[in-house]
């Protein structure tokens, strides 16, 4: 290779390491590299959080669970307004901690609730329409603490009709309504539950998160379900390994 050319390779070389999807962490955070749900190989992708062993979601399999008395979850949920945002992986909305969940005697702060369709828990194998996740966090600690809901096709609900009445235009730009939802219009009369530690169901797949699935599912509608679909039909996170991990089932 003579001279001329070598450097015609160095400049190629350069411009592909540009133009791609950077995989060093010291110039790019792992939350701005480009991932998908078509290739949820992700640890590959720069996330090596989500190649842990302890990852969500996982299969709960009623026949091994551990049957026990559980504490309780204590919702302190009241009206907020719509704030809400189409993040480019499922629409979500945020809110400043004027609600929370006491939870082991923790209070996690509400921050935000999102949607995964189809469910990415899995209950004895399959899979519900749909799953939404209410996501707290303790200040003090960081500490986060998901509780999950089975969403199964049936009467239409109000709360998820406001929230999908309000989906923004335009992608990645938060917006303020005057819309406001009250969570406690939610909550099912028994709030039994299954939990186990895991992570995000998305990059970069932080581990240590309690998740509490609510066992009693929320119906809404075929309609409703559609709409979301129609936007995000497939944000759903394969299952991942137990390992070595117990799971609970609140059965008092
Ligand atoms: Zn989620």
């Amino acid at each position: 290779m003579n001279q001329l050319s070598f450097f015609k390779v160095i400049i190629l070389i350069l411009a592909i390491s540009i133009g791609s999807c950077s995989k060093n962490e010291d110039v790019v955070t792992p939350e701005e590299i480009h991932w998908n749900y078509e290739h949820p190989d992700w640890q590959t992708q720069g996330f090596s959080e989500c190649a842990g062993m302890i990852q969500s979601p996982v299969d709960i399999q009623t026949s091994t669970t551990i049957k026990a008395d559980l504490p309780d979850l204590g919702f302190n949920y009241s009206a907020f307004p719509i704030k809400i945002i189409d993040n480019g992986h499922t629409l979500q909305v945020n809110n400043n901690g004027t609600n929370s969940v006491v939870y082991n005697g923790k209070t996690y702060a509400f921050k935000q609730l999102h949607f995964h369709y189809h469910s990415e828990h899995l209950l004895d194998g399959a899979a519900s329409d749909m799953e939404l996740h209410l996501v707290h966090q303790d200040p003090a600690t960081g500490a986060l603490l998901v509780v999950g809901y089975f969403l199964k096709k049936g009467v239409a609900n109000p709360l998820f009709e406001s929230i999908l009445s309000h989906w923004p235009k335009q992608k990645e730009t938060e917006i303020t309504t005057t819309t406001s939802i009250d969570l406690t219009t939610i909550l099912p009369t028994d709030k039994r539950y299954y939990t186990y530690i895991g992570s995000l169901t998305t990059p970069p797949c932080t581990q240590g998160i309690t998740f509490c699935i609510l066992k009693a599912p929320l119906e809404v509608s075929g309609a409703q379900i559609d709409q979301f679909k129609a936007r995000y039909d497939h944000n759903a996170r394969p299952v991942q390994p137990l390992n070595s991990r117990l799971l609970y089932e609140d059965i008092l």
